[in-house]
């Protein structure tokens, strides 16, 4: 049973997926996530970026990423990286340690009784009885849907509970949670901070779910509940429902329950696996056929349907000339096949010493791509052209989507 406050989003959800199976799955953003929050840890202890990288054994290729974080980041009061541990058969809560590095066990956890889980800063304010925590997510925009704000992330939800349960003279908790938006190359974008304040009684019905999950994980039981949080699921292989769409296209069954398969297997079941492939992929054409008529809801605050999107390309033969007249050292990034893109511009840029960087904008790698567009752009050296891919998305955006001017339908070869 691997439960924490990290994982509640999927585990209040899903029962089973705490409590199946779970094999060892890595996934790069989780790794990611575990470097930065060691970083910023290491710089709150008052480290420079190179102790910190190497305190906290980071390697180097998250060099660049880190150098990329602002000092904001770790610039907090409070105390850092504060465990606890919530007994949700007697529902009560006690401070784990500091800094534990996740060993919960080591720090004496009851696995039988008590829930893990570790939040970036606390601090309590005994004269205003006032608590605060604080956690910090690297995100990027495809994985936003999985930080709510406060009021309805479990995590966060987590932590205020156990500090209100430990501290019984507080009146409330405030809440931050600070996401910080990375590039799909691991570079910093944005900081996004999302706050909310609760009391115990705003709490009790997320009290009561936590303790009816925590019983139905104990006793191995629990409704499956597919959702987006499957995608990252770590009982994934191991879960019924996922099993059984393989069984459904495999002859044999696998005989472990797990996604393993055989060369036999495959011999036998190809011919299926790729009609189930194609049945899929008309499957989705067809959703997508019917929410370009109308958004799909999906519940909650999440549609499905085309989003408008512009697509900027860079005019070679124009780019070419101003180049050589402004920016020789950028010319590579005009193509043998007379194209500019923005990652032969990327290409270019991480190839450049520094002092050539600076002169042509300087930043990271991303950040500078964005401005050196917005330069051509002005420049009169970008066509746009704005395509549609069909994708999940939250309400807020879909206001922004209805606020927009009005794009034109979209074409039947534009698909994501
Ligand atoms: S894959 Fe999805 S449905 Fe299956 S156990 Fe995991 S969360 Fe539940």
């Amino acid at each position: 049973m691997k439960v924490s406050g990290s994982n509640l989003l999927r585990v209040l959800n899903c029962a089973p997926s705490a409590w199946l199976p779970q094999p060892n799955r890595l996934i790069a953003a989780a790794v990611r996530g575990t470097h930065g929050h060691a970083y910023c840890q290491g710089r709150r202890d008052g480290l420079e970026h190179d102790a910190a990288m190497k305190a906290r054994g980071i390697p180097e290729k998250y060099d660049a990423m880190m150098r990329s974080l602002p000092e904001s980041l770790w610039n907090t009061g409070g105390t850092s990286e504060v465990a606890f541990a919530y007994n949700w058969r007697e529902d009560t809560a006690r401070v784990l340690g500091g800094d534990l590095q996740r060993q919960y066990d080591k720090a004496g956890l009851k696995r039988s009784s008590e829930l893990p889980g570790t939040i970036d800063v606390a601090a309590v304010h005994k004269e205003a009885r006032m608590g605060a925590v604080e956690d910090l997510k690297f995100i990027t925009e495809q994985s936003r849907w999985r930080y709510p704000p406060p009021l309805r992330n479990p995590q966060m939800l987590f932590a205020a509970l156990c500090m209100l349960l430990s501290v019984p003279e507080l009146s409330a908790v405030e809440m931050k949670l600070v996401l910080v938006v990375m590039s799909d190359e691991d570079e910093y974008e944005r900081t996004l901070i999302l706050t909310g304040e609760v009391t115990l009684m705003d709490l009790a019905p997320f009290r009561e779910a936590l303790q009816a999950t925590m019983a139905d994980v104990w006793n191995k039981r629990g409704e499956y509940m597919e959702g987006p949080w499957c995608d990252e699921c770590p009982a994934y292989c191991s879960c019924e429902h996922q099993v059984g769409l393989l069984r459904a296209t495999l002859d044999t069954p696998p005989a472990t329950g797990m996604f393993v398969v055989t060369p036999e297997q495959v011999a036998q079941a190809l011919p299926r696996l790729l009609a189930a492939e194609k049945a899929l992929e008309v499957a989705i054409n067809a959703a997508k056929k019917l929410s370009d008529q109308e958004p799909i809801p999906l519940g909650g605050d999440r549609f499905y349907g085309p989003v408008p999107e512009d697509k900027r390309t860079v005019k070679a033969e124009l780019a070419e000339r101003y180049f050589a007249e402004k920016y020789p050292e950028l010319l590579p990034a005009v193509q043998t096949e007379k194209k500019v893109t923005q990652e032969s511009l990327k290409e270019v840029f991480s190839t450049l010493p520094q002092p050539a960087r600076d002169r042509v904008g300087g930043g990271s790698k991303t950040s500078w791509v964005k401005n050196f567009m917005v330069e051509l752009d002005a420049a009169g050296l970008v066509s746009v052209k704005t395509i549609h891919k069909h994708r999940q998305y939250t309400d807020k955006e879909r206001a922004a989507l209805l606020a927009a001017p009005p794009a034109e339908p979209p074409a039947a070869n534009e698909e994501g």
